[in-house]
């Protein structure tokens, strides 16, 4: 499943964007920064101040995800997995703050092969770990096995690994803070659906029922499928930093 390094370090440069066979972003208009069109000044808001904002969001952003690698053993194990397979990860390169639409947090860009942070609803330190997580797992997925975003089936799948390691464990209280541990199974399973049919469909123009059906056919492997992380890890527990004192066993290469 694992290319070779050198295909590795070609995919992860900056002209990795894949020109003929490039994803066209569906819902481009979630994230007006992207694609050359700069924000026009709206000079009402800026009168106002409300412009300069964006300004102090990107730099508090910028700041909680350089925290968030720097320090959160989830982050550092997905950089380290990345690393190790060849797909140098750099933060500058990688990472992008951005004001997005106001109804999401970020997303991955695979034509650029870039984590987008929405700074605009991503300003809590918890939710920019959380973000970066999640689509981190997309890009190991993108990068490492060779994830098709125009294939439903490889966007359910990544969707439902990262709601698995990320968003249904490490942030949801509904699951891993209440949830006794008898029900926890059930819960979480569900949580993780839940999340994949929101993701596919905000990047899909399918209906629910189609979306439904795709994540049910890959759930039971795509489910079982905890790499490069290798545990579901509760929230608020010490199973992350098990898992990034496990990481040597594995070969990680973490650096930033
Ligand atoms: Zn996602």
């Amino acid at each position: 499943m694992k290319a070779d390094d050198g295909e590795k370090v070609q995919r992860n440069s900056p002209s990795e964007s894949q020109s003929s066979s490039a994803t066209p972003w569906e819902f481009e208009d979630l994230y007006p920064q992207r694609r050359g069109s700069p924000k026009k000044i709206n000079w009402w808001r800026a009168m106002w101040g409300l412009e300069g904002r964006e300004e102090i969001e990107k730099m508090k952003c910028e700041r909680h995800a350089y925290w968030a690698m720097r320090n959160h053993p989830l982050v550092k194990v997905l950089i380290g997995a990345l690393n190790s397979a060849g797909c140098e990860f750099d933060m500058s390169r990688h990472i992008s703050c951005e004001t997005c639409d106001n109804k999401i947090a970020g997303g991955f860009d695979p034509e650029f092969n870039q984590v987008v942070i929405c700074q605009n609803v991503a300003r809590r330190r918890k939710t920019v770990q959380g973000t970066l997580i999640h689509e981190l797992i997309h890009m190991f997925d993108y990068c490492v096995n060779d994830l098709d975003f125009k294939n439903i089936r490889h966007l359910a799948c990544t969707e439902i690994r990262a709601a698995n390691l990320a968003h249904c464990s490490i942030m949801s209280a509904w699951v891993s803070g209440t949830a006794k541990p008898w029900h926890f199974k059930g819960k979480h399973a569900d949580c993780v659906k839940q999340k994949a049919l929101t993701s596919v469909m905000s990047v899909k123009k399918i209906s629910k029922e189609e979306a439904m059906k795709v994540i049910d056919e890959v759930f039971p492997q795509c489910y079982a499928d905890l790499e490069p992380i290798g545990r579901q890890c509760r929230r608020n527990s010490v199973e992350p930093f098990l898992v990034w004192e496990e990481a040597p066993m594995y070969g990680y290469d973490y650096h930033l």
